[in-house]
């Protein structure tokens, strides 16, 4: 009998964080839940504890400490808080994988954390690569580290590379269902509203990655942490528009042959594969029929209108802690956005001023991405107006 993977789940409130534990729970011979985390939840935190039963629960926000220990006093869980017990909870020795699906910068030190503490990581926070990927891929490989991608096109591409580890990729192709406003004008995106942005045609996911979906944001970010995870020049990341959300995306080699990997739009499957590889388990998800989908299309993205995957080319190009200074704009315009601050297309402004005001960094240090990004949140707040 194969030994249990102990797993850390990081943000186990979230929409990746929740349909993680629906897999673990299907799983029970193969996963022992060591440890969840969230940020202010304390109402599903508990429930997810006394439910599932781990070893550990840290929540972020200390303020919320007494309520989580006094919810769990007859429970055998010891109960963490703050920023810094992300960080070192992922250390125990009965952790095997940590799932990093809390959103945000905030992932960042807990990922490294856990790469130092030898652990490998299943990567829905993808933010991590996006701001810090030259220090983190480094850190990943001397530390003998696994990265398994979950996010789905990420998923797709890693799959698609299975039995491939010889052969150079020439090129490979992101898909993106184009979100809420694929298609729309510059003229159009100046009436959108918050309603319209968070209502994503494909995949329910956190608001946060709902609105860099609608505003392309989301796209660039997966280019950068294609970029790293695969270790491809910018030339060689393509990104294509594909509503139906089927193909997840596509890797081409150097014989010209394609390979892609299709199935219904699904994190469940993604979030398995990284927590299981190299093993398939089998499952009851929906299966795919191929009359219901006559179609699968297949368009140009509009880098014009939808200037933020532009901008996630620009700082590739750029290197150093360009691009960590772009999440860093990119968070603060979001959540503004969110509050009603700003209208839509104000985020795509504020990340390209933030970008054109900031020095970069080549060569940075885990200091110079922690000064960087708050420097680029100050400047993004001033633009916000
Ligand atoms: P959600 O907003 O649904 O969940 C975020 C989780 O992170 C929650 O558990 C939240 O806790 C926790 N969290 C938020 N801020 C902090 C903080 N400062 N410190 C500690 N914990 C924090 O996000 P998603 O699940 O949608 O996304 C998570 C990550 O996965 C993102 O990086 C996203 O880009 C990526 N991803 C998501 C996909 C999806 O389908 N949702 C698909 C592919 C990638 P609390 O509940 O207490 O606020």
């Amino acid at each position: 009998m194969q030994q249990k993977k102990g797993i850390a789940i990081l943000g186990s409130t979230g929409s990746i964080g929740t349909q993680a534990l629906e897999v673990i729970e299907a799983y029970p011979e193969h996963f022992d839940l060591q440890i969840i985390t969230a940020n202010k939840n304390a109402d599903l935190l508990i429930q997810q504890a006394i439910k599932h039963q781990p070893n550990t629960v840290v929540i972020a926000d200390e303020d919320l400490f007494g309520k989580v220990k006094d919810a769990l006093w007859d429970h055998d869980i010891h109960v963490y808080a703050g920023e810094d017990a992300l960080s070192q909870v992922v250390e125990s020795n009965e952790v095997n994988i940590v799932l990093t699906a809390m959103v945000g910068y905030a992932g960042l030190k807990p990922t490294l954390a856990a790469i130092r503490a030898k652990k490998n990581i299943a990567l829905a926070n993808k933010e991590t690569l996006v701001v810090a990927g030259e220090l983190i891929t480094k850190e990943a490989f001397e530390n003998g580290v696994n990265i398994y991608p979950v996010d789905s096109e990420h998923s797709a591409i890693f799959q698609c590379l299975v039995g491939e580890f010889q052969n150079p990729i020439e090129k490979i192709y992101l898909t993106a269902s184009g979100g809420p406003f694929r298609g729309f004008s510059i003229e159009q995106l100046k009436a959108v509203t918050k309603a319209q942005a968070l209502d994503h045609p494909n995949w329910n996911m956190g608001a946060k990655i709902t609105i860099d979906s609608a505003s392309m944001m989301n796209k660039g970010l997966e280019v950068i942490e294609a970029r790293w995870l695969f270790n491809l020049k910018p030339s060689q990341i393509d990104v294509i528009v594909h509503p139906q959300s089927i193909v997840h995306s596509l890797v081409q080699f150097e014989d010209g042959c394609m390979k892609a990997q299709m199935g219904l739009p699904d994190m469940k499957l993604p979030i398995q594969y990284a927590l299981t590889y190299p093993e398939r388990l089998p499952t009851n998800f929906p299966r795919f029929n191929f009359m219901d989908y006559p179609e699968l299309t297949f368009e140009q993205p509009d880098k014009t209108t939808f200037a933020n995957l532009q901008l996630a080319y620009d700082v590739l190009e750029m290197g150093g802690v360009a691009s960590c200074a772009l999440n860093a704009a990119n968070e603060i315009a979001v959540k503004a956005f969110l509050e009603d601050r700003i209208s839509f297309l104000d985020i795509t402004r504020i990340n390209s001023e933030t970008l054109n005001s900031i020095s970069n960094i080549q060569r940075p240090s885990i200091e110079d991405y922690v000064e960087t990004d708050i420097l680029a949140r100050k400047i993004a707040t001033g633009f916000l107006g």
